[in-house]
């Protein structure tokens, strides 16, 4: 079954009352399948070339009224290694901004599982894991960290109460803990759930074979167990080594899930738990749900053949996805992939309503500190400045930005913040906050300059933006005051506050809000379903866009959670705007 057929029956079968009889969400009789074009490779853009957006019909799908049924989109990127990572193309010729990718250097991963690690030797494997697996983002929060409990999971021999043992977690005795995690989440979690009520017996995914690597959280949980809802079989590794909640991990694998993951893993257990997912006889995967391109990457190394099997790759992080354009750009890409990150329902709210909602609260966890009155420097005010910039200045302080882009600038102008340099406001801010995507934004020089307590804290991708490194030198003294919570000391007893080593805010210490995930996993889910359903020949060997009424479907199954009511255009109006009545509403270069 297609996604469309199938976001047709839930949209007969649920959305009528809130999206009118004829729901935007329901194809029409004519609608065929979800590409009308193939993917064409665009030719490299530098990031000089002026932006154009075409009106013309180079593809006709995206730009013309009436557009039957969501489509798929192929998108070429220019290499950001060469061009500097500042611009990309659209298949319809528009130029967008594209994220802010840092190189990716894919470690030289050890597979002799048998030379393990001592206890020191894991502590210090784990911090020399690759970026990825340590930066990207989730719910990193545990109740239960037992880390009381030193031995390693990978000398326990457990089973779960059906007795069987394919899973190897921290303990399985927290199953009943994490199944109320679970239940918790799944009131954030509406579309999801959703999809498990409309599927109403169908199994979309009956003999889908998913590998997942994402952080093993209960948000996830919820999703696992809607796929397995539709059909499919699930084993899981996580994609970082400390975002793991081992209550969580133990109900899913109470549960019959295989399971490899758990809270402060080594970088010799993270990628023998990616094995334990695949290297398994008697079973393949056929699809893979990975996010930061770990899995995928090892299976590419390790096991090539398996791609005969595989149908296709859902990807949701910016990492990730940046892996699979070098893969296609070398012409390795095996099978088609879904990149998951640059759809709108991913990017308008994971960065931006994930970070408005857990500043504060990562802010809070660590220090205490009040925010009325407070001044407040956010470096970078893209999505996730916006979002930090937006709750503190709700609680009241004072906040200044600084950006290096006019266009983001006059943003904040004109949103009412301040926009400085730096060095303006270094000596006089209360926290200094960066959210660029970028490196030494806050260098030796302005940490030497702040005042004495000045909270210093990174919410972007990886802890490049604090050179922290600079912080390690012989007359500064560290102290840990907190998990995660230095006190960086000068000679004349002046202190800072370094959250999280630099490392990301709220991925290390809060957690992130269930219902914004529920949009990114609803949206990994759709592209699940869509990969394994489609035809042959519909998808070729490249990376595709989820279609833009998909994300609007996305954000339709999210709406009754507040009692909204939509409205429908009428048949003039549809005439008037150009439009199908059914959607989708806005052209592909539209920027939400
Ligand atoms: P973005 O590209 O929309 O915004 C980044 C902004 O920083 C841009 O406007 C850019 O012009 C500006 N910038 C770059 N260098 C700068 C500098 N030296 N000084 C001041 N401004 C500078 O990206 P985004 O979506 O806001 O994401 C920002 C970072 O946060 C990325 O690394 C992203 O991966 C990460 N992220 C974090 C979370 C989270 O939960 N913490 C969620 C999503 C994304």
């Amino acid at each position: 079954m297609s996604v469309q057929v199938l976001a047709a029956k839930m949209a007969e079968v649920e959305l009528k009352d809130e999206l009118t009889p004829e729901s935007p969400l329901t194809p029409k009789a004519d609608d065929k399948g979800m590409v009308e074009n193939e993917p064409k490779a665009t030719s490299a853009t530098t990031p000089t070339m002026e932006p154009m957006v075409k009106t013309g019909d180079t593809s006709p799908g995206f730009l013309t009224p009436n557009t039957k049924m969501p489509q798929a989109s192929a998108m070429k990127r220019t290499d950001p290694q060469q061009n500097g990572g500042e611009a990309f193309v659209n298949r319809d010729g528009t130029v967008a901004e594209a994220p802010r990718l840092k190189k990716i250097q894919f470690a030289d991963q050890k597979q002799e599982f048998n030379k393990r690690p001592t206890k020191i030797g894991r502590r210090s494997l784990s911090r020399s894991i690759s970026q990825s697996s340590t930066d990207s983002y989730g719910s990193a929060a545990s109740y239960t960290d037992s880390s009381d409990d030193e031995t390693s999971p990978r000398d326990k021999q457990q089973k779960n109460s059906k007795g069987n043992g394919d899973f190897c977690i921290k303990n399985i005795k927290q199953a009943d803990f994490g199944r109320r995690e679970i239940e918790i989440a799944e009131q954030e979690m509406p579309a999801l759930m959703a999809l498990r009520k409309r599927a109403q017996g169908e199994k979309p995914l009956a003999g889908a074979k998913v590998v997942g690597c994402t952080h093993i959280t209960a948000q996830t949980a919820v999703l696992m167990e809607t796929l397995t809802a539709l059909g499919a079989q699930c084993r899981w590794a996580a994609c970082n080594i400390y975002s793991t909640q081992n209550e969580v991990a133990a109900a899913l694998a109470e549960g019959g899930f295989s399971v490899f993951a758990w809270k402060g893993e080594s970088e010799d257990d993270f990628w023998w738990c990616i094995d334990r997912c695949v290297n398994l006889e008697g079973w393949q995967p056929n699809m893979i749900l990975d996010d930061g391109g770990d899995l995928t990457h090892w299976i590419y190394k390790k096991y090539p053949n398996m791609f005969k099997k595989i149908k296709g790759i859902v990807e949701e992080s910016v990492t990730g996805v940046h892996r699979l354009y070098q893969l296609s750009k070398a012409g390795k890409l095996c099978v088609p992939a879904m990149n998951v990150n640059d759809s709108v329902t991913k990017q308008k709210f994971d960065n931006l309503y994930c970070c408005r909602e857990s500043i504060l609260d990562g802010l809070k966890r660590t220090t205490d500190v009040m925010f009325g009155g407070k001044q407040v420097v956010v470096c970078g005010y893209g999505e996730v400045g916006k979002g930090c910039c937006a709750a503190l200045k709700a609680m009241g302080s004072i906040v200044y930005v600084t950006e290096i882009d006019p266009i983001c600038a006059l943003q904040a102008c004109m949103d009412g913040f301040r926009l400085v340099k730096l060095n303006e406001v270094i000596r006089q801010v209360d926290i200094v906050i960066t959210c660029t995507g970028n490196k030494n934004v806050v260098v030796r020089e302005y940490l030497d300059r702040m005042k004495n307590g000045c909270i210093v804290c990174n919410m972007g991708h990886s802890n490049t933006e604090i050179d922290v490194a600079s912080l390690r030198t012989p007359e500064l003294t560290w102290e840990r005051v907190r998990s995660q919570v230095d006190h960086v000391i000068w000679p004349d007893g002046k202190r800072i506050v370094l959250l999280a080593e630099g490392r990301l805010l709220n991925l290390s210490c809060s957690t992130v809000p269930t219902f914004v995930l529920s949009i990114t996993a609803t949206t990994q889910a759709l592209a699940l379903i869509e990969l394994y359903n489609a035809p042959e020949g519909r998808y070729k060997q490249d990376v595709y866009l989820l279609p833009k009424k998909m994300d609007e479907y996305v954000a339709s199954l999210h709406l009754p959670t507040f009692d909204a009511h939509l409205t429908e255009l009428s048949d003039e109006q549809a005439k008037y705007l150009g439009l199908n009545k059914n959607g989708p509403f806005k052209p592909n270069y539209y920027r939400y």
